[in-house]
């Protein structure tokens, strides 16, 4: 299937599917658990625009991998350019909010880690960016408090506030767009919190944005 931007109330929008800029380690709790030390910079990596699905559609691990990763994320698209912006010029170019899944294929990641490797066949290959329709930008009082959560077969795996990010939705962005210019459209998936898990077959996901949305998911069995 192919994927569009769609927002909570079922429509569909005008903007195009563009790239999606991701941010590791911007939860300390996560960084720990990873054993990763806490960057002084934020650390990115990319996904190509073929890494998005709807949420709706079924997930699939790809058979080269044996532990296929959740990292629950809010997702941030694009409304407006954002070129070396400064923090002030962000909330004005964003047009919604979002969850992802950073699906991350973990087995794979260590081995292109060892190796010094680009992490691309971890995170980047096809659909490994499900992601929930967006909530309209004015209809969110504060993004940098908003409680998140990933519950797997019934159990609450993943939960996070916006508030505990080290580096806040605007900050991020203005230094992001120093780099990368970010495109209307574009997405940007800003960290996961902690709680990462492995990902079986036949698995059901619930993705809970605060009180704004609420979506099924379901691993291809
Ligand atoms: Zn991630």
């Amino acid at each position: 299937m192919s994927y569009s931007h769609q927002f909570i109330d079922g429509s569909h929008s005008i903007l195009p599917v563009g790239k999606v800029v991701c941010v590791g380690r911007n939860y300390m709790e996560h960084a720990r658990e990873l054993n990763n030390p806490v960057p002084s910079m934020p650390l990115l990596f990319m996904k190509p625009a073929t890494a998005l699905s709807a949420i709706r559609e079924p997930i699939r691990i790809p058979a080269y991998s044996n532990d296929c990763q959740h990292e629950i994320e809010l997702a941030v698209l694009m409304g407006r350019k954002l070129s070396s912006a400064v923090v002030t010029e962000v909330s004005q170019a964003i047009a919604g909010y979002g969850l992802a899944l950073d699906l991350t294929l973990r087995d794979i990641q260590q081995q292109l880690k060892q190796q010094g490797l680009p992490w691309e066949r971890a995170k980047a290959f096809d659909g490994s960016c499900p992601i929930t329709p967006f909530v309209r930008t004015e209809l969110i009082d504060n993004p940098q408090q908003l409680e998140f959560s990933l519950t797997l077969n019934g159990i609450i795996k993943q939960r996070g506030n916006t508030q505990n990010m080290i580096w806040p939705i605007y900050e991020l962005l203005a230094h992001i767009s120093n780099y990368f210019t970010l495109m209307p459209g574009d997405i940007v998936l800003t960290g996961t919190p902690a709680g990462v898990g492995s990902l079986q077959a036949g698995d059901e996901l619930i993705l809970e944005l605060a009180r704004y949305s609420r979506f099924l998911a379901k691993v291809a069995g």
